[in-house]
């Protein structure tokens, strides 16, 4: 028997809708490519996202037809977010930091039909120029005063707008309808494209948002460090004025003094981001002897927060949220807020628990397999490769048989190539990338726990551990280590007996090497792919 309910499609454009109804005073404060700051409340951004549908009819733009972005976060990213999914097309962002020959990839492969684009990227289009589908348009994120020169045919954002409606009869496009489209960074291969749909993409925020209640609530005002040019901020353009919050969005300006200022002025209650973010804005704070009055949560995922991360942030007033997702998860798959019963724990255990990566949020289901595909107890102690599955992951790449192939497992669950155990409560606990691990003589070493460990050291700015090939264990960990001070760097000893009160001896790094500064992903990560290839021929102390 079915039920007898009213099916009205999940729509993004609805989510706009109600914080324009119910949270008009909402706003989204923007520092601008231009140079300034930009308010504007969710009226005023509904509004304009009307116009914007229009002008993006005007240019041609279909159902379903891709529309890129090459933009920081900012509310004309916002307003392009929703008039694209708004309209029945598809907004593709495009991560910046690509190489050129992987920009080139994705857009070829995405066939987009026209580019929306900030000011400062304008030159990486000039240089793309020759390799762009034909006919795409390429606007400019601007108003006509700051238009650029440029060979290029440029049209103008503001004077797209101008002069439209600032009402617009959407469409009730189908919930299953493609809405977003992210491309993975490809560190192994091509890009990988996840196509969002409307309803993913609406219940993801629901998701979010009740998960994540501290950051999202009526009158909270987020600053999303992380990029809507990668896997939708993490879905806070949709989460926050579905909850009322305010978005406080930073432009180009993330180094550590930037963010900090942008923070005490606006009154920032929350911020999301990865943790290279926040080390430099750590860096500020013990430089200012200060915090920013108002904030009391970070979101940190993306890569693992170290524990002496969270321990310092914590111990100055701030909770940290420690959080873990993919692109394909659209992305938030675990959040690690204690629940009330830890509530009588030591600051000790609680920080260990808030380490691990958190437990799942309502909508996706994770379990762990062994190498032959047997489900692993969830005791804290087994750890295999994590599947999962819900209504926010993709059930396929976008164009990519291959890909898609080898991405599920025969009860189509997602496969997420990361290593883990979950505990009997839930928490899951990431140990590794699988191609991250360390295998030596047999048994892994997680790079995660000791990169962890060697962070407590004051003197280790960041740190990453990279495997390096041995002739009798096969591998053994290499730790590379930015120093916080280079002329008085860390002894490895002292790091070792840091480590030595959580791992085994023969799970020590063999070797300690100081670098500069540590490669990063265009997402922010660590590169280890880039490290292994600079320490590919390292040879160990003891592999002669
Ligand atoms: P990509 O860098 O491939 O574009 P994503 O942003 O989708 O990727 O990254 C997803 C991966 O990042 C996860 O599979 C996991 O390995 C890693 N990751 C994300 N959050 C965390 C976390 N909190 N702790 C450890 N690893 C994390």
């Amino acid at each position: 028997m079915q039920g007898m309910m009213m099916q009205m499609p999940l729509r993004i454009i609805e989510i706009l809708q109600f914080a324009a109804d119910v949270h008009p005073t909402g706003e989204i404060v923007s520092v601008r490519t231009e140079g300034d700051l930009h308010r504007e409340t969710y009226v005023e951004a509904f509004q304009r996202t009307a116009q914007l549908a229009h002008a993006l009819k005007a240019l041609g733009i279909d159902d379903g037809d891709r529309v890129a972005t090459l933009a920081w976060n900012g509310y004309r990213h916002f307003e392009l977010y929703y008039a694209i999914s708004g309209m029945g097309a598809v907004c593709h962002t495009i991560n910046p930091r690509l190489s050129a020959e992987q920009m080139l990839y994705i857009v070829n492969h995405a066939e987009d039909r026209a580019i929306f684009v900030d000011l400062t990227f304008v030159p990486i289009l000039e240089a793309l120029a020759a390799q762009l589908p034909s006919g795409m348009r390429i606007v400019v994120m601007t108003d006509r005063a700051h238009m650029p020169d440029s060979a290029l045919d440029l049209l103008c954002y503001e004077d797209l707008l101008d002069g439209h409606s600032t009402t617009f009869d959407w469409p009730l496009v189908d919930e299953n309808a493609a809405a977003g489209l992210c491309y993975t960074s490809g560190t192994t291969g091509n890009p990988k494209g996840a196509l969002y749909s409307h309803r993913s993409t609406v219940l993801h925020a629901f998701m979010i948002a009740v998960s994540v209640p501290r950051s999202l609530h009526e009158g909270a005002r987020i600053l999303p460090v992380v990029p809507m040019f990668h896997v939708n901020s993490w879905g806070l353009p949709y989460g926050a004025p579905l909850v009322g919050a305010s978005m406080i969005m930073p432009g180009p300006a993330l180094d550590g003094p930037s963010l900090f200022d942008l923070m005490e002025n606006e009154g920032v209650t929350a911020s999301w981001g990865v943790p290279t973010v926040w080390l430099g804005l750590k860096a500020e704070m013990e430089q200012r002897n200060a915090m920013p009055s108002k904030l009391d949560q970070l979101v940190i995922g993306g890569s693992a927060a170290s524990r002496a991360m969270i321990a310092w942030f914590e111990d100055k007033g701030v909770d940290v949220c420690h959080a873990w997702g993919m692109t394909e998860m659209s992305p938030i798959g675990t959040q690690a807020q204690l629940p009330k019963a830890q509530d009588g724990l030591s600051q000790d255990e609680k920080l260990d628990l808030k380490s691990k990566q958190g437990r799942r949020v309502y909508g996706v289901e994770m379990k762990i397999l062994d190498e032959e595909g047997k489900r692993l107890p969830h005791d804290g102690e087994a750890a295999g490769e994590l599947f999962v599955r819900g209504n926010a992951i993709i059930q396929g790449y976008f164009n990519n048989e291959e890909a898609t192939n080898a991405a599920f497992d025969a009860e189509g669950w997602f496969g997420t190539g990361d290593v883990a155990s979950i505990d009997e409560t839930g928490f899951l606990c990431i140990q590794d990338r699988s191609k991250d691990l360390i295998k030596s003589g047999g048994e892994w070493i997680s790079s995660i726990d000791l990169e962890n460990m060697a962070m407590a050291h004051p003197g280790v700015a960041n740190c990453a551990v990279i495997a390096i090939a041995h002739p009798k264990w096969e591998e053994r960990p290499l730790l590379v280590v930015v120093p916080q001070d280079a002329a008085n760097p860390p002894p490895l000893d002292e790091i070792h007996g840091l480590m030595l009160e959580h791992v085994a001896k023969w799970q020590l790094p063999d070797a300690m090497e100081l670098i500069e500064a540590l490669p990063m992903t265009a997402t922010g990560k660590v590169s280890k792919l880039t490290l292994r290839k600079t320490f590919k021929d390292y040879v160990l102390p003891d592999a002669h």
